[in-house]
């Protein structure tokens, strides 16, 4: 199955006509993720077809405006739509009061659950888990607290060689503990040794959410052979000095993570708006790796 992943905003700041702030959706084995709501969210959800009922986890990486002020108004339109399915929100500690109060202060409550998920810690936590899936924070090293998100796909069952299980006479009823890794016996009373009759399942695929953070090398052992990796990219070197104060990376050091945690593919994000061309930013950070995607507004990526 597919890894799609939506980029719904990809600026720094403030939105523009033409440039939103932080958000994008995961697609992973059935759920729907959406990863920080910058201001606009609603709208770019819309403009891209992406149905409002299938979210039920909304993952905010830290409270800087540019990453959650378009959290209440998707909140409060799901209210507004009559939504029931329940909806849990991840993110630093005092979201929960901050979308609370403006909720109260308008006289809206929802009339669908919703639940909030307060994070403090400052190590790598298990947010949500299923038989497919895992996601858990990366900690961040950002002006305010910041986590980063980990979605990992779960190994598959094994791939059953029906023909070679025919060919060895192995009983119907085997194929499921087959599938589940198991060596089994032949009608003839003969063991079979399960990769005789099986394919390895595709590798599972992960996606490490990076964003906003400094140069953060410490994340590393974390995020080693993930599939895809989407680290900001504020600035370019030129304005490295502007790193330090804003606690932000260039696109160089973004790609040194990428080297060092060997990844499959960078995606580079979180532009500041002082950059004539997007170019620039992949053109830099190939100087440390290679496989350097841009992200825009729109633009969907499969893996
Ligand atoms: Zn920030």
């Amino acid at each position: 199955m597919e890894m799609k992943l939506t980029i719904l905003g990809c600026h720094s700041a403030t939105p523009t006509v033409s440039t939103h702030p932080t958000a994008q959706v995961l697609e992973m084995k059935g759920h729907l993720f959406l990863i920080d709501c910058g201001e606009g969210t609603q709208i770019q959800l819309r403009r891209y077809k992406i149905k409002f009922s299938r979210i039920r986890h909304i993952f905010i990486s830290h409270l800087h405006g540019d990453h959650f002020f378009g959290l209440v108004g998707l909140i409060s339109t799901f209210l507004l739509l009559g939504r029931e399915a329940e909806l849990h929100v991840y993110g630093p500690k005092g979201i929960k009061q901050a979308i609370l109060l403006l909720l109260k202060l308008g006289k809206a409550y929802t009339n669908y659950p919703l639940y909030f998920h307060e994070l403090e810690e400052n190590s790598p936590q298990i947010l949500f888990e299923d038989d497919k899936i895992s996601v858990e924070t990366i900690p961040l090293n950002h002006r305010v607290y910041t986590n980063g998100f980990l979605f990992k796909e779960k190994p598959d069952d094994r791939t059953l060689n029906i023909e070679a299980a025919r060919e060895l006479n192995i009983d119907l009823s085997f194929y499921n503990k087959i599938k589940q890794g198991f060596d089994v016996q032949n009608k003839a009373g003969k063991l079979i040794a399960n990769s005789e009759i099986t394919f390895d399942p595709p590798p599972p695929k992960s996606y490490a959410y990076c964003s906003d953070t400094a140069y953060n090398p410490a994340m590393i052992p974390q995020i080693e052979n993930t599939s895809v990796l989407y680290h900001e990219s504020t600035f370019l070197e030129e304005h490295r000095h502007l790193c330090e104060k804003t606690k932000h990376s260039t696109a160089k050091e973004a790609a040194a993570i990428a080297k060092m945690a060997n990844v499959g593919t960078l995606i580079l994000g979180h532009y500041s708006g002082r950059y004539g061309s997007l170019e620039l930013f992949r053109k830099e950070a190939q100087e440390n790796f290679q496989n350097v995607e841009l992200a825009e507004d729109g633009k969907t990526f499969s893996f």
